[in-house]
């Protein structure tokens, strides 16, 4: 197969998120695109698959979510963070973010088998030691006293409504910890039903922000959820249920 290159742009990622790829890091990301192209001739994967917009779209998009956090400050930290992402899909933004944050520990979460199954060779063919695959409903999980209320982090890119991606994320944090909702545009009405969702689930809305991303100039919002308060043991409602009747 003839792959392109992905481009590097060392700069628009130091100028936008005060971060660059090494030399392994870039190598990687290379590799994941190689990769999903190669998954896509059987699996849906994405339709994002000409390189700049691969870059612009995926790569870029999914480290953007974490400028709230400033990702040179937490690279620095070196902490050894506990970050979900819930219906990755092809990986988005779980795996890069798993690339660029060696120290952190990532669990993708799709109730997909297949993209699981894709996932977890993946992350062998990268040498990612530092994710974990699991095959399960958000709903499901967010009951299992395994992950209920242990993450620091919970990302959420293109699964639903926005008081759905609360429902799914919120129970999954500990206290203190924050979701990460990856929207395309914001409206005040999203913004009410987000805080009123919120408000019955331990969660307040700490920080909205506005991206663009570099190449496409496509607009970008970044919601940040704080966990404030244990979430009543109803939530996650049973599967199915929070995207039929969000709160
Ligand atoms: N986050 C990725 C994929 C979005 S597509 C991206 O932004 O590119 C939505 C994905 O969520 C699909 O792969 C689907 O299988 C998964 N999904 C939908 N509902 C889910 C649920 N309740 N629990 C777990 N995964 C779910």
């Amino acid at each position: 197969m003839n792959t392109q290159n992905l481009p590097v742009l060392e700069e628009i990622w130091q100028t936008t998120l005060g971060w660059q790829p090494d030399e392994i890091q870039q190598k990687k990301f290379q590799q994941l695109y190689e990769e999903i192209l190669v998954g896509n001739r059987q699996l849906n994967l994405t339709r994002i698959t000409e390189p700049d917009e691969f870059w612009d779209k995926h790569l870029w998009d999914s480290l953007a979510g974490l400028s709230g956090l400033g990702i040179a400050n937490e690279l620095e930290k070196q902490q050894k963070i506990s970050a979900i992402d819930i219906g990755t899909g092809a990986g988005f933004p779980g795996v890069p973010i798993a690339i660029a944050f060696p120290f952190w520990q990532v669990i993708l979460l799709d109730s997909t088998r297949k993209k699981i199954s894709f996932l977890s060779s993946l992350a062998t063919k990268l040498d990612l030691n530092n994710i974990q695959n699991i095959v399960g409903r958000a709903e499901e999980i967010g009951q299992n006293s395994l992950h209920r209320e242990t993450y620091d982090l919970a990302f959420i890119r293109a699964v639903g409504d926005v008081s759905v991606c609360a429902e799914y994320t919120l129970p999954l944090l500990k206290i203190g910890g924050l979701a990460i909702l990856y929207r395309g545009h914001w409206s005040d009405r999203d913004n009410l039903s987000l805080q009123s969702a919120a408000n019955k689930l331990g969660g307040n809305i700490e920080r909205v922000i506005e991206l663009i991303t570099p190449l496409s100039k496509s607009i970008r919002h970044c919601i940040y959820l704080r966990k404030i308060l244990p979430t009543p043991s109803p939530f996650p409602r049973a599967v199915g249920i929070p995207a039929q009747k969000p709160l």
